[in-house]
């Protein structure tokens, strides 16, 4: 069977251009044709001798994941993928395009996925509720970004941020996600400065630590939603195996290790954990750690009895995070109407009954503008 060719290296190439009888330089040509302008056909790559390619084609395969349908939000702001891989999988990415504001320059950013399902559980999560199908290779999630970027080009635009909050636990999936990290940031790729990607862990402990130990300055966000064990074990299961003592040291290695602010996601949801006491236990909590707070106030989702908190409420939450000396950033979620959260519209399309309606790792704190 051939190799999925958005799953290969520069050195790799090298040494199958070199195998074939081509200079090494070809490699670098290839590997522009495949990860920045997402060729689809070998015909396309013209400055690539013929023999070359027909000896290439045998070798490596060039498919991206195939577009099943799109749902865009209607301020056109942000447009869903459900999205097939080579063996039938269905997965889902999503593109939010966010405008030129003051001296930043307009941005788009790609949320994929790093797994086919998931297996942390989490409650208020449609992809936990349908169960684990398998990790993803470095080629498929690189493929997701590729595919994007193609459409993005068409309108001469293109991709400028990558986050892994799409369905799955990235970091459950470290090689291939760390690898899909490389690739992306390839100056013959995309050439994704890795400080415009993200992943996005529900707090998966050996995960956080393996990526401490990696060097890779990506950014880092953790979901929390709550701030005692109790709570975090309902809404986010892998809080049983890894409890907030676990977390918030691995989370002391990782700063350590990389000096690099954190930040932390949390959903505020009505009479749950939107309290000010939860927020002082909440700033306790992170005491010492340099983090940036999310705070995405819940949709209202009639399935879940969930609900989000007045504005006082959150506000009133806002400042008592903020008088602890942390940024805080209050989010809306997007695309609430494109069935947004991860895992929602491959439970629509596959027929499947929809439990989540929010998110932590879908379209909610997507927005990377404050990390
Ligand atoms: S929120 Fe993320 S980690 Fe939790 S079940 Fe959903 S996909 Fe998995």
């Amino acid at each position: 069977m051939a190799t999925d060719a958005h799953n290969c290296t520069l050195e790799e190439y090298e040494q199958l251009v070199t195998a074939l009888g081509a200079e090494p330089y070809r490699a670098r040509q290839l590997f522009t044709w495949v990860h920045r302008k997402g060729a689809s056909s070998w015909e396309e790559m013209t400055d690539l001798p013929r023999p070359l390619r027909s000896a290439l084609a045998e070798r490596l395969e060039l498919s991206l994941p195939r577009v099943l349908r799109r749902a865009g939000s209607e301020d056109g702001m942000t447009m869903k993928y459900l999205l097939q891989l080579a063996d039938g999988e269905q997965i889902e990415a999503v593109r939010m395009r966010y405008p030129e504001k003051e001296r930043a320059r307009e941005r788009h950013t790609v949320c994929i996925s790093s797994q086919a399902g998931c297996a942390m559980g989490c409650l208020f999560c449609a992809t936990g509720q349908a169960g684990f199908g398998r990790n993803l290779t470095a080629g498929e999630m690189v493929g997701q970004v590729v595919a994007i970027n193609k459409e993005l080009q068409r309108a001469g635009r293109r991709v400028t941020h990558v986050v892994f909050m799409g369905m799955g636990e990235p970091l459950a999936n470290s090689e291939a996600v760390f690898q899909t990290v490389r690739l992306l940031s390839h100056s013959l790729g995309l050439h994704l400065s890795l400080r415009r990607i993200a992943i996005s862990t529900c707090g998966f402990v050996p995960g956080i630590q393996r990526l401490a130990a990696e060097g890779l300055p990506v950014r880092l966000a953790v979901s929390l939603h709550a701030a005692d064990d109790e709570l975090r074990n309902r809404l986010v299961p892998i809080n049983r195996r890894h409890p907030l003592a676990e977390l918030v040291s691995s989370l002391r290695y990782y700063q350590e290790m990389t000096g690099r602010r954190l930040t932390i996601a949390y959903t505020l949801i009505r009479g749950l954990n939107d309290s000010e006491q939860q927020a002082r236990r909440l700033a306790a909590l992170v005491q010492g750690l340099k983090v940036h707070f999310n705070l995405i106030p819940v949709n209202e989702v009639a399935e879940t009895g969930f609900a989000p908190p007045s504005p006082a409420r959150v506000q009133a939450f806002h400042q008592v995070l903020e008088a602890a000396g942390h940024p805080v950033t209050v989010r809306q979620t997007r695309g609430a109407g494109i069935a947004a959260a991860c895992g929602q519209l491959r439970a629509t399309a596959s027929g499947r009954p929809r439990r989540g309606g929010q998110v932590e790792s879908g379209v909610a704190g997507v927005s990377e503008g404050g990390r």
